[in-house]
């Protein structure tokens, strides 16, 4: 297996993001969605940004996707600054009909690597070897509405690796399923990153898929969201749930998120910023 051992990879992170700001302009005036975000990600990682709902996740991994663009702050991948969509940065969302309707799955897989200029037949070659890779040779001639939804976040899994992206970015990908199927989703994607190592970043709000999914979890605050915390979760996975291990670092996340300690962070955090307004001309 070509396994690099990531944690021994020295230099610069894959993706840094430093004091990231990201502001929507609305009706009602302007809305933060996130504050002075900062974290790195390192090849190999499976990183998590954890957050209760409204906190800017989605927000940064668009900023991320370079589909919007920071108010202030920068995001680097592999050193050079994001300035617009890539290949490099492929999305899996958690809406099921991420998938054209009118296209089999090895053509929902094939639609991307073509319209990047992947010649057909290696077109056609990596989506059957990725559709294989999800468990789902027998339906790649199958169209998306005959699929489960576990199916169907297969289908999308194996399109966004069929790309070979520098990070694969899921918001929420397995957030529609029933817990059953999540598990199982959670569980084949596992095994998928110890084939393949990718880099990921994934959102979700539940504590537990944090603790499962990721090695290292960034806890957002709520709206704006701010960095409450990074948190190492590497001895985690779907074996160790509900051990008293991870019972105790999933309560302790519940604590830096909604308890005392939270609270006392946001009354630093509006105090800082009420300091911050009042120090501008
Ligand atoms: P999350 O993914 O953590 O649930 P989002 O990134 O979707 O959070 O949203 C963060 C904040 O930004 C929320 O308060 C949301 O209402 C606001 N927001 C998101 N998208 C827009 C938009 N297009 N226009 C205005 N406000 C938005
Ligand atoms: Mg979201």
């Amino acid at each position: 297996m070509n396994v690099l051992p990531f944690q021994l990879v020295q230099g610069e992170p894959l993706l840094r993001a430093s004091g990231v700001t990201i502001d929507y302009a609305s009706a009602r005036g302007t809305v933060r969605a996130t504050q002075d975000v900062s974290f790195d990600v390192w090849r190999g990682d499976r990183f998590v940004l954890l957050g209760p709902s409204g906190c800017g996740k989605s927000t940064l991994l668009k900023a991320i996707g370079g589909f919007i663009a920071p108010r202030a702050g920068s995001m680097l991948l592999e050193g050079r600054p994001i300035l617009a969509p890539g290949p490099d940065r492929i999305v899996v969302f958690q809406e099921f009909d991420q998938l054209p309707p009118w296209k089999t799955v090895k053509q929902n897989v094939m639609f991307p690597l073509l319209s990047t200029g992947t010649p057909k037949r290696e077109a056609e070659a990596r989506a059957l070897h990725w559709i294989a890779k999800v468990g789902l040779e027998r339906f790649a001639d199958a169209f998306p509405h005959t699929l489960s939804g576990g199916m169907k976040a297969r289908v999308a899994i194996a399109r966004a690796l069929a790309m070979q992206p520098a990070v694969l970015l899921m918001d929420e990908p397995f957030a529609a399923l029933d817990a059953l199927t999540r598990r199982r989703m959670q569980e084949e994607l596992q095994a998928l990153w110890e084939e393949a190592r990718f880099t990921m970043l994934f959102v979700t709000h539940s504590i537990e898929e944090a603790l499962v999914v990721g090695n290292r979890i960034l806890l957002l605050s709520p709206h704006p969201g701010r960095v409450r915390a990074e948190i190492n979760s590497h001895q985690f996975g779907l074996h160790s749930a509900g051990s008293p291990e991870f019972q105790a670092a999933a309560g302790r996340i519940h604590r830096l998120l909604f308890g005392e300690e939270a609270d006392a962070a946001a009354r630093r955090d509006e105090a800082a910023a009420r300091q911050a307004q009042g120090a501008q001309p």
